[in-house]
């Protein structure tokens, strides 16, 4: 039996890159999946690749920047699957800056979607899951940056996902009781739209040529290549299944070996 059989998932950034693989996977798994996005035409063509697998799916639009609209997402889940089993809080942006010349409306932007926006979508996961009483699956997307320092003037970015795992383990405390596992995902240098503005941007600010950062960066990865988001797609599976029972609260990298701890 596939192993998501009859359980629900909602991906925030489910539109494209990590989100758009993480979506599949579930549903390959056996989920029906609810492809959440500011990116409605994008979450609708991901709903429509779910369908075609033959998993039910809907997509929404939602900034998780907006409470009101995370509500709605999870109260329209509720509508059309009764229930809510596995919510992936993926949305998150990139600012390429050095610290000292990010301005506080580009602070601000990034705390907005990749903390509050996370955490909004933490919040209104986990009110089914626990009105229910059987348990559920909350994973959030951090970073390697979430663990290290980085060269390429991803500081305020790499902060907020410090503080992604800030949540991750605080909510695994919270949630223990009521079976609720909350774990977060690591990714290094995944080949996705996010990266292409890193190797864009980070790679002007340093010298590079297009192209050429992204090749860089991925050739000192200990495994030997550049993450693709179906790499992150097999951990989130793992994370939403059963199998991860007896972990929460955990930052778990998957980087080809790029961070260790
Ligand atoms: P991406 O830019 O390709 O996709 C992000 C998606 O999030 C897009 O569909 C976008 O429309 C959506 N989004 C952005 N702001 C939103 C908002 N306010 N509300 C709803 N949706 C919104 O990025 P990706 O590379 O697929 O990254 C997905 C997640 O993984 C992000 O949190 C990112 O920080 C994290 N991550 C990515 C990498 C990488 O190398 N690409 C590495 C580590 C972590």
């Amino acid at each position: 039996m596939d192993r998501l059989e009859g359980k629900v998932a909602v991906v925030t950034g489910g539109a494209r890159g990590i989100g758009r693989a993480i979506s599949l996977r579930l549903a390959r798994d056996g989920a029906d999946i609810v492809t959440a996005d500011i990116n409605l035409a994008g979450a609708e063509s991901v709903a429509e690749e779910v369908r075609s697998l033959g998993r039910s799916a809907i997509a929404r639009q939602v900034d998780v920047t907006d409470e009101k609209q995370v509500e709605g997402l999870f109260a329209d889940t509720m509508g059309e699957f009764g229930h809510v089993d596995i919510a992936v809080a993926n949305a998150g942006i990139i600012v390429i800056a050095p610290m000292v010349d990010t301005s506080v409306a580009d602070w601000q932007r990034l705390f907005d979607v990749n903390v509050t926006g996370v955490w909004f979508t933490c919040k209104f996961a986990a009110k089914p899951m626990i009105d229910r009483g059987a348990g559920g699956k909350i994973i959030l997307a951090a970073s390697a940056a979430g663990k290290i320092a980085s060269t390429r003037a991803v500081g305020a970015y790499s902060t907020t996902k410090h503080a992604v795992i800030g949540i991750t383990r605080s909510l695994g405390m919270e949630l223990a009781k009521h079976k609720i596992n909350v774990n977060a995902y690591c990714p290094g240098i995944v080949d996705t739209a996010m990266w292409d503005q890193i190797d864009r941007e980070a790679g002007a600010l340093a010298g590079f040529r297009p192209g050429e950062l992204k090749e860089y960066t991925a050739g000192r990865v200990p495994l030997g290549r550049i993450e693709m988001p179906e790499d992150v797609a097999n951990l989130v599976s793992f994370l939403a299944s059963s199998d991860s029972d007896y972990m929460t609260g955990q930052a778990i990298n998957i980087t080809g070996g790029g961070v260790m701890h």
